[in-house]
């Protein structure tokens, strides 16, 4: 007997981190040997760096469009981080929720504070760096950055980590392999739990016996 999919929405990852704590890379390595994970693209209002690409590091776009955007609450959460606005589209991420997709979101912890209030059961992973030093290491190797851009990032870090508490996981980030197994781990499960299991098997749990939870 086939059952109807019950509408469970994919999983909601939120990774933060402090600049430097390498999450990009991370990120990036998980995209690329996770095909069922979409990142969702933000919107800001800083201008590229080189190598970025609008419509795929970001929807590049001015101040004056994102106050509208904002206005018309095409936004999940949004916010201003080291003076540029940032915000995440709320119908690209519904859309691919309800199409059972997992979506990753690269926010800071304001945002995330914003998104758990729409979503209670997202994921979120908070990313570290193994010291103070290798940050500050980080931030000037990167090289993409001023020097007064580089001084600001630093000190928003603390306040950044700050918020560490608030995340289910958290990663040291000192060597890439090591990190990515970690995400992958909490990724798998994440995909373990029995909402996510339900929604992906019916037909099974439902010749098991198995109904779903009362909530
Ligand atoms: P960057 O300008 O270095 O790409 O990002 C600066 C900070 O803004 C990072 O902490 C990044 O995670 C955060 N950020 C990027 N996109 C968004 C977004 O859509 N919303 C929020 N709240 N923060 C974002």
């Amino acid at each position: 007997m086939t059952v109807s999919k019950p509408l469970q929405p994919g999983t909601l990852f939120v990774i933060v981190a402090p600049s430097g704590a390498g999450k990009s890379t991370l990120v990036n390595a998980l995209l690329s040997k996770d095909s069922n994970i979409q990142l969702s693209i933000s919107y800001t209002t800083r201008g590229p760096r080189e190598g970025e690409v609008n419509g795929l590091s970001y929807h590049f776009i001015t101040v004056d469009d994102f106050l509208e955007r904002q206005n018309n609450q095409e936004f999940i959460e949004s916010a201003e981080v080291h003076g540029n606005y940032y915000g995440t589209s709320k119908s690209w991420i519904n859309q691919a929720l309800a199409n059972g997709r997992d979506v990753l979101l690269e926010i800071d912890w304001q945002g995330a504070q914003q998104v758990r209030m729409h979503f209670p059961n997202m994921i979120g992973i908070f990313i570290l760096p193994p010291s103070l030093t290798a940050l500050q290491e980080r931030l000037h190797k990167r090289g993409t950055d001023s020097e007064a851009v580089i001084t600001r990032r630093l000190l928003a870090a603390g306040g950044e980590m700050a918020h560490a508490p608030e995340f289910e996981y958290v990663i040291i980030n000192e060597n890439l392999d090591s990190a990515l197994n970690q995400l992958s781990c909490i990724v798998a499960a994440a995909r373990l739990r029995f909402n996510q299991q339900f929604s992906r098997q019916p037909d099974l749990f439902y010749d098991l016996g198995i109904h779903a939870k009362a909530n």
